[in-house]
């Protein structure tokens, strides 16, 4: 029974942080009661994580925001590497300019933002969408959560008091049991999610242990207007003197972030932080940068970090607490990713819990949250490892060729490499073939746990009766198209209006899976019979899976793709749900996109750029956050429906 003082949420999410603005993001495309809470009175104001990678822009660019982070922010093009003069090991001299990352890996480039504005862009968002608001001076004090409930899909088993806090008590007291507001409010939440940082309250609720070390070598990091003669101060650099290693890492106006090593301190003895003033990180890096000099007026921010990795063994409970961002994994900011690993934590969370709370899917997968996303933690952990090692230590044999070094792991730092499944939202790649979809085989751009190259699962049967299979991907028609990554974009031309534009543009973060249909020649009458066949068994999957009220695309989008001119093509020859109907508003004209150049010449060689055979096609199912699901054959017409039968719930009419 439940208290009628009590409020009622069915998302709950504790910090405003990168991860909990980032799933208020995703919140606000569902109609769902959203809350988000924070101790603080206000954003992030100076210093924290800076950098920017390219999934993380492509993901601000499926919300519509990554023209206002590029305008801010500035691009980081280029690391230089600066080592010992041989001829005079006391200077440094620049061994190599190294590109950031291959001109391949993403439309986007790599950034550097301060994290105050990142948090301001995404609040600036939540406000513009209107319905989920940061409560700020808001903290929980106790939870309890009801196990017996965690089963029952409309029950509420998470049970919060939540405090009210004078503004700024949480600076001044730091121990959380401490705070003085007298307010309280019980709250009941379907769901709960601690995005409440390195020290989560949430997660010591859980009893849910923090896994590593921490290592006894620190860095000063501070963010200054340098004065200096240094020649690369507006690039990345990375100088290992003989006395020691800086990074540095330009910020957007006149700012620099230096990372300066401060050397070690004896077992368990802690670094002392009051005595690390901006004054004492500039006497440290001077000599390192010798023979060139370095001073500044202007210190916005300034701290000290210890380097370690530590990470959780589990990211949830019971599929109804989740945990994301730096509550779950901490690790040294030598590569700027934790800003990016717990915003895509976060992405890859909210629309699961979206598309349960809005009835679209079962809470069954809601398990793969944990399931995805701990792999990639823990290879975090691994190669912040080695960097913070190169960055302390300086190059080793491995490291080199710093380019070299660098583009190793440029695939898996820019996010664009993050694979998921084989699992219940990413299918299993046909036996044999996986290695011939490129690098998937030795796992060179994997980045992650790669369950394709040590042998995918050929069939998975529906777990209730174990009768229906579910499709197995044939990776060999998507040759570039790699299963369970984020399908990579390219220019298409639309069918109706001429326009150019890149797919991601027709890919927004709106709930919607995708059924991309790469149509192939539809000048050949066979073809276009394929396609037509297709047509008919996605318009029942679509109608099945839609909202009552929003149309036959509102839960499955199809979008076709053809490889033919568009002068060879009509529109309204297709099956109508490749164009659907609407009575007020007609045919949807933005559903059919082709491969020809375009009036500029500037396009026509998707179909070559993803692998795809211009004659036959394939399909290619997207899940929400824009990763790959599925690839296959045309004339599979009944893969849709085997495919969307575990994932989807049936809408009642
Ligand atoms: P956070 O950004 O920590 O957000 C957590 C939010 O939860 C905060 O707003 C907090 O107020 C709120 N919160 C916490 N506990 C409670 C509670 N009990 N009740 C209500 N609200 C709560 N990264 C880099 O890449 N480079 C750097 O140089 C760098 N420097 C850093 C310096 C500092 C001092 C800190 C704290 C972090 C630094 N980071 C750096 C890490 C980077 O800021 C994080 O990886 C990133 O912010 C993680 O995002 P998050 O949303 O998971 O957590």
């Amino acid at each position: 029974t439940y208290d009628d003082m009590d409020s009622y949420v069915d998302l709950l999410i504790v910090g405003a942080g990168p991860a909990g603005l980032m799933l208020a993001a995703w919140a606000s495309q569902y109609d769902i009661h959203t809350r988000i809470i924070d101790e603080k009175s206000a954003r992030v104001q100076t210093g924290q994580a800076d950098g920017l990678h390219s999934r993380s822009l492509e993901i601000f660019d499926s919300f519509g925001l990554a023209e206002t982070f590029l305008k801010g922010a500035f691009h980081v093009n280029e690391i230089c590497s600066w080592n010992p003069d041989p001829k005079n090991p006391r200077h440094v001299i620049r061994t190599q300019r190294a590109r950031t990352q291959p001109s391949n890996l993403s439309r986007y480039p790599q950034v550097s933002l301060n994290q105050g504005l990142t948090e301001q862009i995404l609040l600036d968002y939540l406000a513009s969408k209107g319905k989920v608001s940061v409560e700020r001076n808001l903290t929980p004090e106790t939870f309890h959560i009801d196990e017996r409930l965690c089963d029952d899909d409309s029950a509420y088993p998470s049970v919060l008091t939540l405090r009210r806090l004078a503004d700024n008590e949480w600076a001044k007291n730091i121990r959380p049991d401490s705070y003085q507001g007298a307010e309280r409010e019980t709250v009941r939440a379907k769901y709960v999610v601690g995005c409440d940082g390195a020290h989560s309250w949430l997660r010591q609720q859980l009893r849910i242990p923090l896994i590593g070390e921490h290592t006894n070598k620190h860095f000063g990091v501070m963010d200054i207007v340098p004065l200096t003669d240094f020649p690369d101060i507006r690039e990345s650099c990375v100088i290992h003197s003989n006395c020691g290693s800086v990074m540095t890492i330009p910020r957007e106006g006149r700012f620099v972030r230096l990372y300066v090593q401060l050397g070690e301190t004896a077992e368990g003895e802690t670094s002392d932080r009051a005595a690390i003033t901006p004054k004492a990180i500039l006497d440290r890096a001077r000599p390192i940068l010798e023979p060139y000099s370095l001073d500044f007026r202007i210190c916005d921010w300034q701290s000290v970090y210890t380097i370690g990795q530590r990470v959780a063994p589990r990211f949830s409970h019971r599929d109804r607490i989740f945990l994301a961002g730096d509550a779950v994994h901490t690790h040294s900011p030598t590569m700027g990713q934790g800003m990016n690993v717990s915003m895509q934590d976060a992405y890859n969370l909210g629309w699961k819990i979206g598309s349960v709370l809005s009835g679209m899917s079962d809470r069954k997968i809601l398990s793969s949250y944990d399931e995805e996303r701990r792999p990639i933690a823990n290879e975090l952990i691994k190669l912040d490892t080695k960097m913070s090692n190169f960055y302390s230590e300086g190059p080793s044999e491995e490291s080199q060729d710093y380019q070299t070094f660098r583009d190793t792991f440029s695939w898996f730092l820019s996010g664009v490499s993050v694979s998921y499944g084989p699992n219940m939202l990413v299918t299993s790649a046909k036996k044999g073939l996986a290695s011939s979809n490129g690098h998937h085989a030795n796992g060179d751009r994997r980045g992650s746990h790669g369950e394709h190259a040590n042998g995918p699962k050929p069939y998975e049967t529906n777990g209730s009766n174990g009768h229906r299979c579910s499709p197995v991907s044939d990776v060999a028609l998507a040759r570039e198209i790699r299963l369970g990554q984020r399908m990579p974009s390219e220019k298409i031309v639309c069918q109706s209006e001429a326009n150019p534009m890149l797919l991601s543009d027709i890919l927004p973060s709106n709930g919607k899976w995708r059924a991309l249909v790469f149509a192939g020649d539809l000048t050949s009458a066979d073809q276009r019979q394929v396609v037509q066949n297709l047509g008919e068994a996605l318009e029942k999957v679509c109608h099945q899976y839609a909202h009552p009220r929003q149309g036959l695309h509102s839960t499955i989008e199809v979008i076709t793709i053809h490889s033919r001119s568009r002068d060879d093509v009509v529109m309204l020859d297709l099956h109508n749900v490749y164009h659907p109907w609407d009575d007020t508003l007609g045919w949807d004209y933005w559903k059919v996109y082709c491969d020809d150049a375009g009036t500029a010449g500037t396009c026509g060689e998707t179909y070559e750029k993803y692998g795809i055979d211009a004659e036959s096609g394939c399909l290619v199912i997207l899940r929400p956050d824009q990763h790959v699901s599925y690839i296959g054959a045309l004339s599979d017409e009944t893969a849709p429906a085997r495919f969307f039968a575990d994932v989807l719930v049936p809408r009642t009419r």
